[in-house]
Parts: structure tokens; sequence; C-alpha cells
């Protein structure tokens, strides 16, 4: 590559609240249009904002998660600009100084290595409201004017799509941990615009163009490909690159011109004179640092260096946090680690996932795991039962012990029993057994599975296993006259 690119960021989050950051409306999706508006947020004269304390302290856990410095004196600023979908005719938003500034996070790169990526700032504003185009008219519905909206700033640290990629997804992760949005981006509630520019090496930031409302972390790669491209080809042509704003269009794979991108003083901010400054307290400071939970990547390298859980066991479990959490408690109550691991990314999930039910809502309580867990290592149940009553407690939302008792399944431990059913087996089969005898042990999972199929898979498969090989030995070692299992058996057993 001749060219060095660089890539960097601004997400919206829309932060989960009661109401909205400058008004007490609702902060509700999908009401009836213009139902939840009041004369803050329709800008009508003389209405005055005041500031919404949930949206700040959930401001200050992103800032405090992205490990920035918070400013203690913030200041809010008017944007002025006109568009239909924003009343006031200006957006209150944050300029000079934000809550959060100089933060860090780390990225994953897909060769598992860590990439810092500097956060520029992040700052609390009010969303616009929403357009709906329908043929020749525009209607306007203000519910999200003044809901509260996040926006964190990157550096242009990133070098390609890939990058922001999965600093989207790794990103998406880490706020929905820390519970201050839903980050559902086909919703709206993340977006990004991704901007970019390339240079040849040494000699620093190229022009950027800047690709807006991005709302799948893929479509941010494909977007980012193509415009490092497309910079590179106009360049190599001997064009140049104009500071623009562009749009992707999915459909064709490109992205085309949307109009020149302002500058900052083209918005003319201004201190908002109608909010004064807030000031962040030592106080606040330490309520936000004990609402702070464990981060998703901290998580997932406690699991693989503590629990010596594989990466890819590791990731599926920290990738919701309600997983995660129901994880923990599970192994909080005594339960292994590597048996919890593997039953939750193999069995369980694949009922969940056929079931199209999330975990948390599932009748999967730890507790009745954890009883399963018991009954298989116990020898009570085999594992094959075990995974029979994991349907059950699904299906029938009881206890395992519970469903182990109704159903009968209880494994035939007894080894008297178990002998009469394995004599039963091998009278059945001679020629197995003769090849057994013979040296192909292969065949003793031949007369295993028949003898599961005989008792439901109720026989404890290694003491099954271990009086069929001892009965078939004894029969070479001892009276070699008679090859009839029942008949060797008689004397045979200790
Ligand atoms: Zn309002």
């Amino acid at each position: 590559m001749k060219y060095q690119s660089f890539v960097g960021l601004e997400i919206h989050i829309q932060l989960i609240s009661k109401t909205k950051v400058f008004c007490s409306c609702p902060n509700h999706f999908g009401d009836e249009p213009n139902s939840n508006v009041c004369p803050v947020c329709l800008g009508y004269p003389g209405a005055l904002p005041s500031l919404n304390e949930e949206a700040v302290f959930k401001a200050l856990k992103v800032c405090k998660a992205l490990d920035c410095y918070i400013n203690e004196k913030v200041i809010f600023d008017r944007k002025n600009y006109f568009y239909p979908d924003m009343p006031k005719n200006y957006q209150i938003t944050q300029f000079e100084s934000p809550f959060g500034v100089d933060g860090f996070f780390n990225l994953e790169l897909d060769d598992g290595s860590i990439k810092k990526i500097r956060i520029h700032d992040v700052h609390l504003e009010e969303d616009a409201g929403k357009m709906i185009h329908d043929g020749y008219q525009s209607r306007l519905d203000y519910n999200r004017a003044g809901t509260p909206l996040l926006e964190i700033v990157t550096e242009p640290d990133l070098v390609a799509g890939r990058d922001a990629e999965l600093f989207v997804q790794q990103f998406r992760q880490m706020v929905r941990y820390l519970d201050v949005t839903d980050g559902n981006m086909e919703e709206g509630s993340l977006r990004c615009d991704a901007n970019t520019s390339i240079n040849l090496p040494g000699k620093g930031l190229g022009t950027k163009t800047e690709v807006k409302n991005l709302n799948s972390s893929r479509f941010v790669n494909k977007a980012l490909t193509y415009e490092i491209k497309r910079h590179g080809k106009v360049i190599d042509k001997g064009g140049e690159i104009i500071q623009e704003t562009r749009l992707w269009d999915e459909k064709t794979s490109t992205s085309k011109s949307m109009r020149t991108k302002e500058d900052s003083h083209d918005y003319r901010y201004f201190p908002e004179p109608d909010l004064p400054p807030y000031r962040v307290t030592d106080v606040l400071m330490k309520e936000v640092e004990d609402s702070m939970v464990e981060l998703p990547n901290d998580r997932k390298k406690r699991y693989m260096d503590d629990l010596k859980l594989s990466f890819d066991q590791a990731a599926f479990i920290t990738g919701e946090r309600k997983t995660a959490d129901w994880f923990d408690s599970l192994l909080s109550i005594g339960s292994d680690a590597n048996q919890a691991a593997s039953w939750l990314s193999g069995d369980i999930q694949k009922i969940l996932n056929k079931e199209d039910v999330l975990l948390e809502n599932s009748p999967f309580i730890p507790k009745r795991i954890k009883e399963l867990f018991e009954l298989i290592n116990d020898k009570k149940i085999s594992n094959n039962i075990g995974k029979e009553v994991l349907q059950a407690i699904f299906k029938e939302d009881k206890d395992p012990s519970v469903i182990v008792k109704d159903k009968g399944l209880e494994q035939v431990s007894d080894s008297g029993a178990v002998e009469k059913i394995v004599e039963e087996v091998l009278a059945a089969h001679p020629a197995v057994v003769d090849a057994v005898r013979a040296g192909d042990d292969k065949q003793v999972g031949f007369l295993m599975g028949q003898l599961m199929k005989a008792t439901g898979g109720k026989v404890n498969p290694q003491m099954a296993r271990e009086i069929i090989v001892n009965k078939i030995k004894l029969d070479i070692s001892g009276d070699s006259q008679s090859r009839d299992p029942k008949i060797i058996e008689k004397g045979s057993e200790k």
C-alpha cells in the first residue's frame, strides 16, 4: 500500500432515561407521533431547559469507562443551523468544555493484539426530531427531539474499515454492559459517522471525507474500505480530495457526495445562556465509580487467565453481560467453570437458539443447572440423559431432580442389576462377543450401544463397559470349554 490511511469515528448513542435531556417529556420510542412533546423540546419562546441528572450520570459512566479526563466545569453550547427536524434552530450540545476529554479505548484486533485508540471527547447533546418522507410530502415527528444523545469522538487512530468495524462492535458491547443504551443500530440508538483520509507515509493526515449515518458495523467497514480506495484513485490521477460529507448507498456499494463539509466555525457555537455551567462534584464521581461494572474485555481476559476457558468460550459468554452474569452466578454456587462453559455454549445455547428465547428469560436458572451437574457428576444420570433432562427443564419448567424422579431416569448403578443386563446382551450377540475376544475392541462399542438401547440409556456407562470387558476377558482366561457368557459368569465374578 502506497498510502497511509487514517480513520476516525463519531459514534452517537441514545441514552436510556425516563425523560428527555432538557425537559420532562418521556424518552420513549414508538409512541404516537408528537405525543411526547412540550414547549421546551418544541422550542417555544420563553421555555427554559433544565438538565436531566440521569443523562449526566450515564454520560459520566461512559467517560469513566473510556478513561477520560473529566472536566470539573462542564459547559453547554448552542450549535446554530436550520433544519426542519430541529424546532429551536439550534442544538444544545457541548463544544469547549464537554464532560470527558483525552480518553482511550483498548481495541482488540483480529490477531488478538490490543491497539490503543485515543478518544478525543465525549459530549452530551440533544437529538433532533424525525422526518418521515412520504412521496411528495415530508412529515415531522418531534417525539425524538430533545432525547439525550451522547457523542463519542475518536482520534484518527484507526487505519482500515475492518478496525472501525471491530471498534463499533466492541464499543457497542461496552456501552451495553454499562447499561446506558440498548445499542440497537437498526433502530438508530447507536449511529456512526466515519471519516477518513490518506496520505503518503510521513506526511500526516490528508483531506478527509465523512460518511454519515451508517447503521451497521458491516456498513462502516464497507463504506470506509470503499472511501480509502476512492481517495487513492483520485490522488493517483493527480486529482484532489474535497472535504465533504458523503452518503453510503448500500444498494450500489458506493458513496456519493451529499454536501461540502462545514467547519466548526460555520455553526457559530456560543455558550448556552439558558443553562449554567455544570459542576461535576467528587461526590457524584464517587457514585459513578461505584456503579461501574467489569468491562467485557477485562471479563474475557479473566475467564481465560483464571478459569482457563478457551478464547471462543470466553468470547461467547462475555458477548452479553446478562449471559456472563448468569455464568458467574452459576460458579458462585459451586459449579465447575469448564463444565458450566461447555454446557452453556453447547446444549443450553442450542435450545435457546432453537426456541428463540434469551437465557435470562428461560427456565434455566443457575440453581437448576447446578443440580443437573450434580446429578451427572454423582453418576445418578449419564451425560446423555442429562441432555434429555435439560430439554425437559425447558419444556416443563421444573427442577432436574423432579424430572429424573418423574420420568424414572435415574441411572442403574447397582452392579448386580447391570450384570444381569450385560449377560442378556452378550447372550444375544455371540458373534460380536467372539470378535471382541479375537481382539476387535471396537465391537465393545456395539455392545454398549445395544445395552443402552435395551435400558433407554439409563445404565451407568463406565460400569457397564467394565463389566462387558471383564466378562469377555474372563471367558478367555477362564473356562475355555464354554463360549456362553452366561455359563462363564457363574463362578467367575468376585
Ligand atoms: Zn419536552
